[in-house]
């Protein structure tokens, strides 16, 4: 049989099991195992040598049982239904985690940003905010950043979306710029997240983070702040990749210079004192936390056998397949699921949006301390439950958010 790549059946899969394993009412499978809303658009952007265009783009909205839907829209060129509807039912689980009081909900655009001009970016932005602006708003559903979109990209949606309201609705998109309603520390939320939870995951098996290596597999906004954040707490990131190559130095190669590379060259190719690795070693190498921040399905069951780490981060969504989760923990390496390692992104797009809601902004320090109190309270809850039960790590975090979500859905009447 071949493995199982399909992220809507791969989630259904992780639903249903969750969902018999807390032995509930079966509506709520009935109602998780596919989006309560999901729209496909397609809609025209004027390029610069003045042809119009048209681009495809969805939008899934998972469940409201506990919240406004809440989630990143990406812009890549294999974006396609299924993801999106996977990656909405991973937010709605995800915000249940952090007890963010949030349904969840995901979308796309199929286009390679890289191939557009700036003014093509922005009006490809604003058409496809057009085709969706009835379904999304401040009280509803949340749009945010993820796989190639950022602060920029935001402003452009936030901008239109009041614009067609006829008031500033700053509260309808978040991960915005500074200058623009956006919350300090939003930017490298996802990274210091992940972090917080290795730190926790490294105390739980013994791991001195002094001196521990670390390998980052993608150096977009989550991996590039991860390794600079890891690094200032004392461990050595020894190789890094992005979609260009990777470089690898063993004793270590400063993520910080690395990402002012990526600043001015675009890439992480050919930084001084590196040697080339590719991806595939990378993921391979010997070290004590492999960090994949990029896409999914990266760790599968061809290559699980041969990692070499302690800890599996996970900064990207579904980067693991679920035969690769059952190798590596097989192998004892401990695997701290997306749901919960990548959870500090949407947590500080809270603080964001209750900060525009109130009129009324934090300091980086409150965010940063907030967001560290969280995660460990989610940590430890997934924790406790995956050594009470014996369980995996991404299982035990199911676990947790559905029962969270069902008593939402039971108390709300949903149940009969
Ligand atoms: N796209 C991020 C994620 O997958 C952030 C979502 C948000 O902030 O709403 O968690």
């Amino acid at each position: 049989m071949t493995e199982e790549l399909n992220p809507l059946k791969i989630v259904a899969k992780q639903m249903k099991e969750a969902c018999d394993e807390l032995d509930l009412n079966p509506g709520v499978y009935e109602i998780l195992k596919e989006p309560q809303q999901f729209i496909e658009v397609s809609f025209p952007v004027l390029m610069d040598d003045g042809y119009v265009k048209t681009f495809k783009g969805f939008r899934a909205q998972h469940n409201n049982a506990l919240g406004p839907y809440k989630g990143g829209i990406r812009f890549h060129p294999d974006v396609y239904g299924d993801e999106v509807k996977a990656l909405s039912t991973w937010m709605t689980v995800k915000c249940a985690i952090m007890k963010v009081p949030y349904g969840g909900g995901k979308g796309g655009v199929v286009v390679d940003p890289r191939e557009l001009s700036q003014g093509e970016l922005q009006r490809l932005t604003r058409s496809f905010i057009e085709q969706i602006a009835p379904m999304i708003g401040p009280e509803k559903d949340i749009p945010a950043p993820d796989v190639n979109t950022n602060a920029q990209v935001m402003a452009w949606m936030t901008d239109e979306f009041s614009r067609l309201r006829g008031y500033p609705a700053l509260g309808v998109v978040t991960g915005k710029p500074l200058n623009y309603g956006g919350a300090l520390g939003r930017n490298e939320a996802t990274s210091r997240g992940c972090v917080f939870t290795a730190v926790e995951g490294a105390n739980k098996i013994g791991l001195d983070l002094e001196g521990a290596t670390v390998a980052i597999q993608g150096f977009g906004n989550v991996g590039s702040h991860a390794g600079i954040i890891i690094e200032e707490l004392g461990a050595k990131v020894i190789a890094i990749s992005d979609v260009y190559g990777g470089i690898y130095n063993p004793d270590g190669l400063s993520a910080k210079k690395v990402a002012e590379q990526v600043e001015e060259t675009g890439s992480v190719v050919d930084f001084p004192g590196s040697e080339p690795i590719n991806n595939d070693d990378l993921l391979e190498l010997e070290c004590d936390i492999l960090i994949p921040a990029a896409i999914e399905n990266q760790l599968t069951s061809k290559n699980a056998d041969r990692i070499k780490t302690k800890i599996v981060v996970e900064g990207a969504n579904g980067p693991t397949t679920p035969e690769a989760d059952r190798i590596l923990t097989e192998k004892g390496v401990l695997v701290i699921p997306d749901i919960l390692a990548n959870a500090g992104g949407v947590t500080v797009s809270y603080f964001e949006w209750v900060q525009n809601n109130y009129g009324f902004y934090w300091t980086e320090e409150e965010t940063n301390e907030r967001l560290r109190d969280m995660m460990i309270d989610a940590f430890n809850d997934v924790y406790d439950m995956h050594e009470e039960k014996q369980i995996r790590m991404r299982d035990a975090a199911y676990l947790v958010a559905i029962q969270r979500i069902a008593d939402a859905m039971e108390i709300r009447g949903w149940l009969g």
